[in-house]
């Protein structure tokens, strides 16, 4: 697959915390950052975002 999940404005709800199979949803000082070797492009977590922080680079 294609495309980078971006990170941007991430508000630290933690509503993503649990969503990820591959556990490349990283917290660092409470903001995310995604570890690219392992994710997938599920989309899940932005899915779960409320707060739209979390975007499909293609
Ligand atoms: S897109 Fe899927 S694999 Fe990648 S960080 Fe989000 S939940 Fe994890
Ligand atoms: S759900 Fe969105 S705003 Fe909340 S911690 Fe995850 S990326 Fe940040």
């Amino acid at each position: 697959m294609n495309g980078l999940i971006t990170v941007i404005g991430c508000m630290k709800c933690g509503r993503c915390d649990s969503v990820c199979n591959e556990m490349a949803l990283l917290r660092i000082d409470g903001i995310v950052r995604i570890d690219y070797d392992r994710c997938t492009q599920c989309m899940r977590c932005i899915t779960a975002c409320p707060n739209k922080a979390l975007k499909l680079l293609e």
